[in-house]
């Protein structure tokens, strides 16, 4: 974990890589992946034939077995093999979000990495804030945006810290000149086999990024939202089905489903909608980081009755419903995205 002042390094050499790190965000993930799985068996092939077109959703991206792969947390999404599919090569927008402003936690990659290049594409401007150590996957992600004629603003640091959490909101407001989306999607999850491994240091910092950083944000964003707003929580299946490896992250999700239905219930009023969307397993980085048990990754995803973990990809279109007018009557809600398995 790096401290405030390699944030500021960070910061300095993301501006100064920008324009590095263009040419490469366009040729690389959603592209290279495609490419290398194209040359080895069809059903293996990810997105193959886009994410709009009708076909077999069991075989659309790859299924296990993957390969044996571990990464330091939290984990880079260009490192992984195969590479996640965020929508980079297919989604199309059509004009739902034009004009808006988001905010979007662990923006950088995984599922969150989706949400921001389909607002992108739908007319948004994004902020993302990030872990410092992930600036490789967060510049891409920021090309994509300004690829669309966007405004992307990167604001990398720990939400473990309360201040920090402020800052960041605020940061975002004044970049974007505004907030109408936040999407508080940023987590940490540790495996551990039992209660007694589970250390009062991994409980606390599971809580704080996943549940006090929510409340940290949401509280610092509302005085910014207007009629018309939306917050979008990443919750999981785990919030209904917890697997017995994952006790405190399994809490967090949890929290998150109350916190999105209590909050919906006090913001209704104010024209403010508050949603949760609870995926299944995704192939993102949280998993080979320490997610899942090593051994468990290679078979990640087999176990729903899809067969295969779903892509981040996937997602994107949920985050612009949600985050849409299309949405208007939604709130309290939570949306199931896990392959068929679990509630809600
Ligand atoms: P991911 O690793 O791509 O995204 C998680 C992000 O959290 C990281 O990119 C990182 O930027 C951020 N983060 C972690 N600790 C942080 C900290 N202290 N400060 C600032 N940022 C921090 O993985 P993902 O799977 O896309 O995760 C996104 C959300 O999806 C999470 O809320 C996760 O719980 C949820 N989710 C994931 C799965 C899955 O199988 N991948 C399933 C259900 C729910
Ligand atoms: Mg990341």
């Amino acid at each position: 974990m790096k401290t405030k002042d390699d944030t500021m390094t960070s910061r300095r050499q993301f501006v100064s890589g920008v324009t590095a790190g263009l040419a490469a965000a366009l040729t690389t993930p959603a592209l290279a992946q495609q490419g290398a799985a194209a040359s080895s068996s069809r059903a293996d092939t990810p997105g193959r034939r886009g994410q709009s077109s009708k076909q077999d959703p069991t075989t659309q991206y790859r299924r296990p077995p993957f390969p044996p792969q571990q990464q330091d947390p939290p984990g880079l999404a260009g490192k992984m093999d195969p590479r996640p599919d965020h929508g980079e090569t297919s989604y199309r927008g059509s004009g739902k979000l034009v004009g808006r402003k988001a905010l979007v936690t662990g923006g950088d990659s995984g599922i969150g990495r989706a949400a921001v290049i389909a607002f992108a594409r739908e007319g948004a401007d994004v902020a993302i804030n990030y872990l410092p150590v992930e600036e490789p996957d967060a510049r891409e992600v920021v090309e994509l945006v300004r690829a669309e004629g966007r405004k992307a603003v990167a604001i990398p640091g720990d939400i473990r810290d309360e201040r920090f959490c402020v800052k960041l909101v605020a940061d975002a407001v004044r970049e974007l000149g505004g907030l109408d989306i936040l999407v508080n999607n940023a987590a940490t999850q540790v495996a551990q086999h039992s209660i007694e491994e589970l250390t009062t240091e991994q409980f606390d910092s599971t809580f704080k990024t996943n549940v006090y950083a929510m409340f940290w944000i949401t509280k610092a964003a509302m005085p910014h939202l207007e009629p018309g707003s939306a917050i979008i929580n990443t919750s999981s299946v785990q919030a209904y089905d917890p697997s017995p490896g994952l006790l405190d992250y399994a809490q967090t999700k949890a929290c998150m489903v109350i916190f999105t239905k209590s909050l919906a219930k006090q913001v209704a009023r104010r024209g403010i909608r508050v949603n949760a969307v609870a995926p299944g397993p995704f192939w993102t980085p949280l998993q080979p980081t320490g997610g899942q048990p090593a051994e468990k990754l290679i078979d990640f995803g087999e176990h729903t009755p899809m067969g295969r973990p779903g892509q981040p990809a996937e997602l994107g279109a949920l985050y612009v419903y949600l985050a849409s007018q299309d949405a208007s009557y939604a709130t309290g809600q939570v949306y199931g995205a896990s392959g068929g398995e679990g509630n809600p």
